[in-house]
């Protein structure tokens, strides 16, 4: 069967763009988190990512919870070493 999804193309570069995932990276007081795995379309030409506003709003609200409370969050991650500055979030 065929999916109903059309294509769609890159406003920047008129590339087709497909769905994938993308990484995007927050200041979060002097750490540096890092979302992975974060669903986005991606344009198959230029790399260019585009994330829909539910996904941006929930990836949000994730680094919220985490600016809100560094430290906790940082207990609930064991892969993260204290001292570390570095935080990576799959989502
Ligand atoms: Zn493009």
């Amino acid at each position: 069967m065929m999916n109903k999804e059309k294509k769609r193309l890159c406003p920047e570069c008129k590339g087709l763009i497909k769905p994938g995932r993308t990484e995007m990276v927050f200041e979060v007081k002097d750490l540096k988190v890092t979302v992975k795995n974060v669903t986005a379309n991606i344009c198959s030409k230029c790399g260019q990512s585009f994330i829909s506003g539910r996904v941006a709003e929930e990836v949000n609200r994730l680094v919220n919870r985490v600016s809100e409370d560094v430290n906790s969050f940082i207990k609930t991650q064991p892969k993260v070493r204290k001292g570390h500055k570095e935080i990576a979030i799959a989502v």
